[in-house]
């Protein structure tokens, strides 16, 4: 029998321990337990508040609390929750369009739930396409070394991150990888005057090796942004373009965070001026308030999927991908971000975030500090000298001490085992400028060990 006059915190507490499994993390006992949310902040069962700094995991992209989101999901839910799937409905219709128009190209849209499933969409496609046009060997796919691309066997396979796959494996086959474009720690070795883009031709060099023949796509983010921020040269992407278009590889564009403005602009390829053939995307399209994911697949290739006869169709079946209330919901949320103009907000965000937190770089624990609109990364070391990563300890020292002052951040990296020395931002698009004040004082106090009013 429930004891009404028990404490609630506990008694979830106690159903917690006994019942969930949580995501992510080792056995956590002691999990904070979120009640609720508004705009940029999170409260607990105690009525803590904290400023999600995250964005939760890089997707509450226009807040938390959105009544639009919340009207816009009851008003689809008691209009039309569910259709068969072979036809179609309005709300789907509309978000396929508009999901072209941010594109800036002629793509047809898959819908699907999350990110790896978008991923796993876009490796089947990429497959079946060649198939269809004769080149029945170009199988294989080519992602870079600490690239994350989801939790399904395709999407870990192409993932780049030893530590989240060596218990699960093997994998999806098929699936081979290059250094990334880590100017701060060049795996080649060079230096800003001397880079010749090697990074880029470890892809052609891949290629060769494993033979053009059999190569079917390329997988990339426009940065690699949970496996540590990393931001390549602004050459990199047209020089994947160049090498896929001459081996007739795909590019898949993995946009799952770095769509819908995270970036500064709509989708972070465009910051290159480069044209995907595949592009993915998922978490900030409904900022999280709905599952939803999309594959969108350019106009050239869908035309292989439409030839008169024989089995040309994609068959692939997803019973909840293109959900009405789904896509209802990112309807609502692209709305938003077009009405309150939150992608130019992100790249405002971007720099202002990048004066304020430039004092960070005099402390000797900074390596580097790297951009993408109003995604951040902060690269944790011994000294800057040796570069030796920061021990897993100190990172969650930081961590530790943000999270005592109200600022939920994050932290990446997990190549090398036992470390996780990249620390990582990517706040709501609707932080306010006294908002990101806090931000930066937070992390003086905690790096410095000084408050503004001390200082
Ligand atoms: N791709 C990237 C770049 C991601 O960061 C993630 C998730 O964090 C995924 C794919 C997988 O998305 P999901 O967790 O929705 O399956």
């Amino acid at each position: 029998m429930n004891d009404l006059n028990a404490d609630p915190k506990a008694e979830w507490l106690k159903k917690d321990r006994t019942y969930l499994w949580h995501h992510i993390s080792p056995h956590n006992d002691n999990p904070i337990i979120f009640v609720s949310g508004e705009g940029a902040w999170l409260t607990d069962a105690d009525g803590n508040r904290y400023f999600d700094g995250m964005s939760g995991l890089w997707c509450v992209n226009v807040g938390h609390g959105r009544e639009e989101i919340a009207q816009a999901a009851a008003k689809q839910m008691t209009t039309l929750a569910y259709t068969p799937l072979t036809q179609s409905h309005v709300p789907a219709i509309e978000l396929a369009a508009k999901i072209n128009d941010w594109l800036d190209g002629e793509y047809r849209i898959f819908f699907s739930n999350s990110g790896s499933d978008a991923n796993e969409v876009a490796f089947k496609i990429a497959r079946q396409y060649h198939r269809q046009n004769g080149k029945l060997g170009k199988h294989k796919f080519i992602s870079r070394y600490r690239a994350y691309h989801g939790n399904s066997m395709g999407a870990l396979g192409a993932t780049g991150q030893a530590q989240r796959k060596l218990k699960y494996e093997p994998l999806g086959i098929g699936f081979s990888h290059v250094p990334p474009p880590y100017c701060y720690r060049c795996p080649f070795g060079q230096q800003a005057d001397s880079c010749r883009l090697e990074c880029a031709q470890a892809f052609e060099d891949a290629i060769i090796g494993e033979g053009a023949d059999s190569v079917a796509a390329v997988i990339m983010e426009p940065v690699i942004t949970g496996g540590g921020m990393i931001v390549p040269p602004d050459s990199y992407l047209p020089r994947i373009r160049s090498i896929c278009d001459k081996y007739d590889v795909l590019l898949i564009m993995d946009e799952v965070i770095c769509g819908f403005g995270r970036s500064g602009q709509r989708f972070g390829h465009l910051n290159y001026g480069v044209r995907p053939d595949i592009v993915t995307m998922a978490k900030g399209m409904t900022s999280a308030y709905s599952p939803l994911s999309a594959t969108a697949v350019s106009a050239e290739l869908y035309a292989c999927f439409k030839i008169p006869g024989g089995d040309n169709h994609f068959r692939h079946v997803n019973t909840f991908g293109g959900n009405p209330v789904s896509c209802a919901v990112a309807l609502e949320n692209i709305n938003i971000l077009e009405r309150e103009e939150l992608v130019s907000r992100s790249a405002q965000i971007g720099t202002q975030l990048q004066t304020l937190l430039s004092p960070l770089r005099e402390h000797p624990n900074v390596g580097d500090i790297r951009f993408f609109g109003s995604a951040v990364g902060i690269e944790l070391v011994d000294d800057p000298i040796s570069k030796t990563p920061a021990r897993s300890d100190r990172v969650a020292g930081i961590i530790a001490a943000c999270f005592s002052k109200g600022l939920l951040i994050g932290k990446n990296g997990d190549t090398v085992p036992g470390f996780m020395n990249i620390l990582t931002l990517c706040p709501p698009f609707i932080t306010t400028d006294d908002e990101l004040d806090y931000i930066a004082s937070v992390l003086s106090e905690v790096f410095f060990g000084i408050s503004e009013e001390d200082a």
